[in-house]
Formats: C-alpha cells, sequence, structure tokens
C-alpha cells in the first residue's frame, strides 16, 4: 500500500434501521482511537434512509469517519420512481457511493453500461466511485477470473478522464475523494470463502496495472484497490501485508461495531 492510505468500508447491505445505525456509527467512532483514524480512513456505507442519521452524526468530522451510499440513479433527476440521484447523495454530504456491486449487477441487471453511466454522474457531482468488478465461481474455476475483471474495469471506466478519477468537489463545501476500486470475487462474497491474500494479490495487481494502461503511472500509484469478500479480523491482515491491496470493502462483518473497529486495527 506504498503511499495510499488504507481505506476499510463497511458496505451495511439492506440491514440496520436508523435507530441501529447511530449506535452501530457511534460505537465504531468510539471504538478507534483519532490516531487510528488519521491512520486508516474508515467508512460506513448505510442504506439510503439511514444517510441523514449517520450526517447528522459525523458532520463535518471527516477525520472521525466517512460515509455514502450503495448504489445511485445514472439520471439526475425526472420520472424514475424509487431512484436516488447524485445531486441528491451530494446534498446529504456523501463522500462515496458503491457503483457496480455483484449484488446490483445481479438482482437488478446492471450491465456494464449502466455502471459506466453511474461513475460519470458521481463524479459529476464530486462522489467517489467504489467500483466493483469481481469474478463469480464458474469464471474462476475455468480461470477467466483476470480477463473477467479487467473488462469489467475497462467497460465501467470507458470514457472516464483521467481528472475524472482524481477527486474533485464542483462546489468545493468537500473533501475531493478519488475513485476508488473494489476486486470483489461474487464466490467469496457473503459466503464465509475467502480469497487467499495471494488471489486478492494477483487481480488487484492486474487491475493496477489496467489503471496504468488507460491512465498513466501517477493514477496507477495514486489510486487505491480493496479487496471485498467474507473479510474478518481474523483474515483482514494477511490481505493487507499484500502490496497492491489498500483496504477492504465489507460486508457481513461490518453490521457488528465491535468486530468493524477490530477489522480497522488491522495494523
Ligand atoms: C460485500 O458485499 O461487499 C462483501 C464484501 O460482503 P461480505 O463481507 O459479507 O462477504
Amino acid at each position: 500500500t506504498t503511499g495510499r492510505r488504507p481505506l476499510i468500508a463497511g458496505n451495511w447491505k439492506m440491514n440496520l434501521n436508523h435507530l441501529e445505525a447511530i449506535s452501530v456509527t457511534q460505537k465504531i467512532a468510539f471504538s478507534l482511537s483519532e490516531e487510528q483514524l488519521t491512520d486508516v480512513e474508515v467508512v460506513v456505507l448505510p442504506p439510503f434512509t439511514d444517510l441523514r442519521s449517520v450526517q447528522t452524526l459525523i458532520g463535518g468530522d471527516r477525520l472521525l469517519l466517512g460515509y455514502g451510499a450503495q448504489d445511485l440513479s445514472p439520471h439526475d433527476s425526472g420520472a424514475y420512481t424509487g431512484d436516488v440521484s447524485g445531486p441528491m447523495l451530494a446534498k446529504l454530504g456523501c463522500q462515496y457511493v458503491v457503483i457496480g456491486h455483484s449484488e446490483r449487477r445481479q438482482h437488478h441487471a446492471e450491465t456494464d453500461d449502466v455502471v459506466n453511466a453511474k461513475v460519470k454522474v458521481a463524479r459529476k457531482h464530486g462522489i467517489a466511485p467504489i467500483l466493483c468488478v469481481g469474478e463469480g465461481l464458474l469464471v474462476r474455476k475455468e480461470n477467466g477470473h483476470v480477463e473477467h475483471c479487467t473488462l469489467q474495469l475497462r467497460a465501467a471506466l470507458a470514457g472516464v478522464k483521467a481528472e475524472t478519477i482524481l477527486g474533485s468537489d464542483p462546489k468545493g463545501d468537500r473533501a475531493p475523494v478519488d475513485l476508488v476500486i473494489a476486486y470483489e470475487p461474487v464466490w467469496a462474497i457473503g459466503t464465509g470463502e475467502v480469497a487467499t491474500a495471494a488471489d486478492a494479490q494477483e487481480v488487484c495487481a492486474v487491475l493496477r496495472a489496467t489503471i496504468e494502461e488507460l491512465y498513466d503511472v501517477d493514477v496507477a500509484k495514486g489510486i487505491r484497490i480493496l479487496y471485498g469478500g467474507s473479510v474478518k479480523s481474523s483474515n483482514v491482515a494477511g490481505i493487507m501485508a499484500e502490496a497492491d491491496v489498500d483496504g477492504a470493502l465489507v460486508g457481513g462483518a461490518s453490521l457488528d461495531p465491535e468486530e468493524f473497529a477490530r477489522i480497522c486495527r488491522f495494523r
């Protein structure tokens, strides 16, 4: 993780009502020292309905915790019942938004084109995508994982310029944050099946090389690439020790604030 600040992000998925969200967020904040939170960036990704509560707790204190959403609409406004837009998330102070999570690709038939449109719209509103790529079990068994993930990455970033990867805040009221990539092998999500540290490193290194090809060496060196898939306090250190793994996207284990705080103290 040479020179890159580690990022541990908790994807709550469709869990925790707004009262539980308040309790979990407070517990995480109180479990980590100022030094630990300076060292490692800690982010929570609650359901839309919890964002206001989390925003109220965290306020502008970004050194404490960051927060973001799990999805956004590719449109800014209009007749899209049930969807939530980039401007709405920006107004709630979201720094991050998960884009292309395998559960969205699977349950909402999100194509690479939709993922690409969402990346662009998030950037337009100064929100940093946590862009997820990852292969299913069949692809892994056929040894197609590297190609699968690089193709997903290239498609998601089609037409996205280097300056769009890097953070900017059009309104100047939020700290700029760079786009983040997350390698999440689908067979390791919520299954208890963890990719080995070497598996995570293999794909994260190839994704970084792809970024260098698409942009340049500075963007490749600066961009953070996370691993996600059954990360727990018992396996996080080994994964974080890999050169191209800069953090973790944590699902199930992020719902338990004590366990999540242990993951954030991986060093
Ligand atoms: C996820 O869905 O982003 C994830 C990594 O889930 P889990 O940690 O539960 O495998």
